[in-house]
């Protein structure tokens, strides 16, 4: 969260009460994927209606750093590990193939977005990691994609080694989607802060409880990031949240490059011009279920900035996106006519775009060759079965710990948990003393909750979601506020 320099360009819509009671296609989520979706299938006979917990392109695309690149950490190598060359083909096949949709589009409907094409590298700044640089430019040639392997950055940064591509982009993504809204407007309902609450079948029909009523709906398609109800053996297994920590600042002049670390630390660098130029820089991620400590870390990442740029932050955010653990977003059915897309594994750009067409397709029942490539009904593969069961241990670990181990002295009698009548809660008191008081438990999935000093909210360690200091939810995946009626005896 904290301010992003994208947030200025989110817009407020005009909301009407939402009249939408049995349609056919409902979007949950006004992302970069749940816009994609619509503007995908605007032009269909299909009655569609979008709907928006907050404002549309608030949540994490507006947190992103906005690369639109193929070149993806060391995406290529690891996929041929995980699956098999052909897969890994392929993914770079969606990739190439989404940046091409964006590029279309921009110029098609003349969208002012600040799309800027640029050179994309992948960079190691420690000896031993150098050939997994190699590895990638090995199978990128295999691939017939041009690479060149280059000994420096065309900034002053610790650099080693890196791979640099060409034909890849930049761009502003609220932007985008405001525009894709203009186009869209006349032909897809979209409501903002009207939440789903919950889903449930009859008769073939989807019926969502909303914050506004209950919306009968043929398709649904969950583009929330972090499904808003449990997908059994789905979702909360195959998936992982990673935290990263987010810092601008403005500089003299631009540079016509993106570019990602590889090794333990990941820093990401890109430029901005804003009216004025700016540098955009990301690090310090982590899994979310290994650190409670966002602040500390949003400030190791300030460290690093001032270090290495001499600059301190004008904008600072944090953002998690959801990770998948075979490395492949999922994208697809569900179950019959429900369809989700998620786990972007931190390249969103390219694969919600993907996503629009990918689900636009299932639903107008055209061919698309990449709907096996990310069926959420995929098997694990035997190589991750490792991992899928360190990755269960951990979040198994985390919620034991978020009910055993308050942190007091991290804490520092700011926040208290007290336990009454078996129930726990959350204090948190304000500088002026004001006691604030919360259900210390996530209605999503019983897990406990810590209290994130940066942005002042109670945070879920387990899935993501997110209370403000008096109990209401602000990000799901959870629906329910956790607000305590009679506080009288607690204290
Ligand atoms: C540090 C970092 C940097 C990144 N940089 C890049 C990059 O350079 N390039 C790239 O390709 N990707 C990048 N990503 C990933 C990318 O930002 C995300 O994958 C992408 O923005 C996800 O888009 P989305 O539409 O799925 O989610 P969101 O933008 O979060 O949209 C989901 C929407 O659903 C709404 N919602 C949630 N629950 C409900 C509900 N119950 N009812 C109604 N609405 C609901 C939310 O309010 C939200 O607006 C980065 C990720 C990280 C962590």
């Amino acid at each position: 969260m904290g301010n992003s320099i994208w947030k200025k360009n989110i817009r407020q819509l005009e909301n009407d009460k939402i009249d939408e009671k049995n349609i056919d296609v409902l979007i949950i989520g006004g992302g970069l994927s749940g816009i994609s979706t619509a503007f995908e299938l605007r032009n269909s006979n299909l009655n569609i209606c979008l709907i928006e917990s907050n404002n549309i392109g608030s949540g994490a695309t507006s947190l992103t750093t906005g690369k639109v690149t193929y070149l993806q950490n060391t995406i290529y190598t690891d996929l041929e590990k995980v699956h098999n060359f052909d897969i890994s083909k392929k993914y770079l096949e969606s990739q190439l193939y989404a940046s091409k949709i964006l590029k279309d589009n921009i110029k098609k409907y003349n969208i002012n977005c600040d799309y800027i094409q640029n050179d994309s590298y992948i960079f190691s700044y420690k000896q031993e990691d150098k050939y997994k640089i190699d590895g990638e430019y090995n199978i990128l040639k295999k691939m017939n994609i041009k690479s060149q392997i280059v000994n420096k950055l065309p900034i002053q940064f610790p650099c080693n080694y890196a791979l640099k591509v060409s034909d890849t982009a930049v761009f502003n993504p609220v932007k985008y989607i405001n525009s894709l809204i203009d186009i869209i407007k006349n032909k897809v309902k979209i409501y903002e802060h009207v939440r789903a609450l919950k889903l449930t079948k009859e008769n073939g029909y989807y019926i969502v409880n909303t914050t506004s009523g209950n919306i009968k709906a043929k398709y649904v398609v969950v583009s929330t990031q972090y499904p808003f109800f449990v997908i059994p053996g789905l979702i909360p297994f195959k998936t992982h949240i990673e935290k990263s920590h987010v810092v601008a600042s403005k500089i003299p002049k631009t540079k016509t490059f993106n570019a990602i670390s590889i090794g333990k630390q990941t820093y990401s660098i890109r430029y901005y011009n804003d009216k004025e130029p700016y540098i955009i820089f990301a690090g310090e991620s982590y899994k979310m279920s290994n650190h409670i400590d966002y602040e500390q870390r949003q400030k190791e990442l300030e460290i690093k900035f001032k270090e290495l740029f001499n600059l301190n932050p004008e904008y600072r955010w944090s953002i998690h996106d959801i990770t998948s653990n075979d490395l492949l977003p999922i994208i697809g059915e569900v179950s019959d006519n429900l369809i989700v897309s998620t786990a972007f594994n931190k390249w969103g750009m390219t694969n919600s775009i993907l996503s629009g067409k990918i689900i636009s397709d299932i639903i107008l029942k055209n061919d698309n060759k990449y709907i096996s490539l990310f069926n959420p009904k995929r098997k694990i593969t035997i190589k991750r079965t490792i991992n899928f069961v360190v990755d269960t241990f951990s979040a198994g670990k985390i919620f034991l710990l978020t009910k055993l181990n308050k942190n007091k002295s991290f804490y520092n009698d700011k926040v208290k948990f007290v336990n009454i009548g078996g129930k726990s809660y959350g204090i948190y008191i304000d500088n002026k003393k004001n006691k604030h008081i919360v259900r210390n438990l996530c209605p999503h999935m019983k897990c406990s909750l810590v209290f994130n000093f940066m942005d002042k909210t109670w945070d879920c360690p387990c899935h993501g979601s997110r209370y403000d200091i008096d109990g209401n939810v602000i990000k799901g995946p959870s629906s329910f506020d956790i607000k305590v009626d009679n506080k009288n005896n607690i204290n």
